[in-house]
């Protein structure tokens, strides 16, 4: 079967790859272990001249870059040039810091020496989403590479002219045959490769159920994993918030790529005393969002990345509707020939509710109304996610207080969650573990190796 590019603006097929047969993966796994034995003996120099190369090349071919995402995944051009330029400054910035971050570490001890030596540990499979097809390889790829670890990635399957283009880029950057390797297999068919003596790692970010299969397989064969899977972050604003700033905010936080991040706020919890006028102008400001070709400059919003995308969210809310929810705004299908949906907000939503536990994946805002803040803590925890949230408050304090109690790997006060690459990201409970990025995200496939002098 072959894998498909196609353009949910407009429905086309604009390319097709043919799946790898088990030779062409065997062949690939072995070139990324030869590669290893060499790379894991390279410099630090040596390694971050690459990284600076792939930074380098993504920013010149940035207009060529952000329209093949655009093209593929439906994410608006503005914010597909600026993921080029972020994932350029990711692999910038672990060749400027990797060096320092792997520096043997020092312990304390009676006598003779004792030390941590951070080493490589070999092939790692990174298995990665759509969403964000360039920044999500690039803050697992460039720590890694950075190691003198080797990979061989997955990306989803509604992207392979972007997977393409990220080897064709590593070729280009000089890396050596086999220090990134891209693999066209099906999702289905990936968790096998873990069984593989060659493959001593794996990271995936993605859904839940990929996730779980991934794990499974790498707690059986013992090997480390990483997972960075849903989210279904609180947005908490207090009576005290900055109303006009805080609907604009939420507007930002729930339609960014197309309302398609794992970190977009998706339940907006709401004080009493305020909601009335919070939905009042959420609603007008979602209704206005300008919806069309991703293409265009003056577009708010575009496509879902697929129909199979579009269907689902549509079903998610049908049974909600049938449950007793309240479609504020939108809730269907726009009037437009790619994968659109309208701006929704849902409200009168219930914990008996299917709504109420899931994630949605796309413009569909959940809006709750709570009496006290203790409610508002109690109900951003009543999920079994826990990857971001954020607070609105003019009380720092307080916000940071509310921030303490919330059971997420990252809460943002009077922001929505965002990412940066400085910045540790991921998530605790159903939304994974481990973490990417920062310092943080170039210590998860390192052997911390003691070394003992007495
Ligand atoms: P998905 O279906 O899990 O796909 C993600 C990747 O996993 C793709 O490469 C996919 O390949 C692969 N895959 C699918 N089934 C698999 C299986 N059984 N075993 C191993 N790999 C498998 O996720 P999605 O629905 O496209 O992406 C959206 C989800 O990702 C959302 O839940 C979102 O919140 C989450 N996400 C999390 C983060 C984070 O950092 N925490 C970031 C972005 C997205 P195919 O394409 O070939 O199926």
């Amino acid at each position: 079967m072959s894998i498909k590019s196609t353009n949910p603006f407009t429905l086309e097929i604009l390319k097709s790859f043919d799946e790898m047969t088990n030779e062409q993966i065997d062949h690939a796994l072995e070139k990324a272990h030869t590669a290893y034995l060499n790379w894991r003996t390279t410099s630090y120099q040596e390694r971050a001249t690459i990284l600076n190369k792939v930074g380098t090349i993504l920013r010149s071919k940035k207009a060529e870059l952000s329209k093949l995402i655009t093209l593929e995944m439906g994410k608006l051009l503005a914010q597909a040039e600026s993921e080029i330029d972020y994932a350029a400054s990711i692999f910038e910035y672990y060749a400027k810091h990797g060096e320092t971050f792997l520096k043997d570490e020092k312990i304390e001890v009676d006598s003779g020496e004792a030390y941590i030596k951070k080493t490589p540990i070999g092939v790692l499979l990174g298995v990665e989403p759509w969403n964000f097809p360039f920044y999500q390889v690039a803050r697992f790829a460039a720590p890694n590479i950075m190691i003198g670890n080797t990979i061989v990635l997955k990306h989803a399957s509604i992207v392979p002219q972007c997977a393409k283009a990220i080897e064709d880029i590593f070729k280009e950057a000089g890396a050596p045959e086999g220090v990134y390797t891209n693999l066209f297999v099906r999702g289905s068919k990936v968790t096998k490769l873990i069984a593989d003596k060659r493959i001593q790692g794996a990271s995936l970010t993605g859904s839940e159920k990929a996730g779980s299969e991934l794990a499974m397989m790498a707690g059986k064969y013992i090997k480390k994993s990483v997972l960075e899977l849903g989210g279904s972050d609180p947005f908490i604003v207090l009576e005290d918030a900055d109303i006009e700033r805080t609907v604009s905010l939420a507007i930002k936080g729930r339609t960014v790529n197309n309302g398609q991040s794992c970190i977009a706020a998706k339940r907006f919890i709401v004080m009493e005393k305020i909601a009335s006028e919070f939905l009042t102008q959420f609603k007008v400001a979602m209704s206005k969002l300008k919806l069309g070709n991703p293409l265009e400059a003056d577009t708010e919003l575009g496509p879902l990345s697929s129909e199979d995308a579009l269907e689902s969210i549509l079903k998610q809310i049908e049974t909600a509707v049938s449950e007793g929810a309240k479609i504020e705004i939108g809730g269907k299908r726009a009037k437009l020939k790619g994968a659109f949906i309208e701006p929704t907000i849902i409200s009168h939503i219930s914990p008996k509710m299917k709504i109420y536990k899931e994630e949605l994946f796309g413009p569909v805002a959940s809006f709750y109304i709570v009496k006290t803040v203790e409610e508002a803590i109690a109900l951003a925890n009543d999920t079994e996610f826990g990857l971001g949230g954020s607070v609105f408050t003019k009380d720092i304090e307080k916000g940071k207080e509310i921030a303490h109690q919330i059971d997420s790997g990252m809460v943002f006060i009077n922001h929505p969650t965002k990412s940066s690459v400085e910045l540790p990201f991921g998530g605790t409970k159903r939304s994974g573990y481990g973490r990417e990025m920062s310092p943080l995200g170039i210590d998860e496939f390192v052997n911390k190796k003691l070394i003992r002098v007495l």
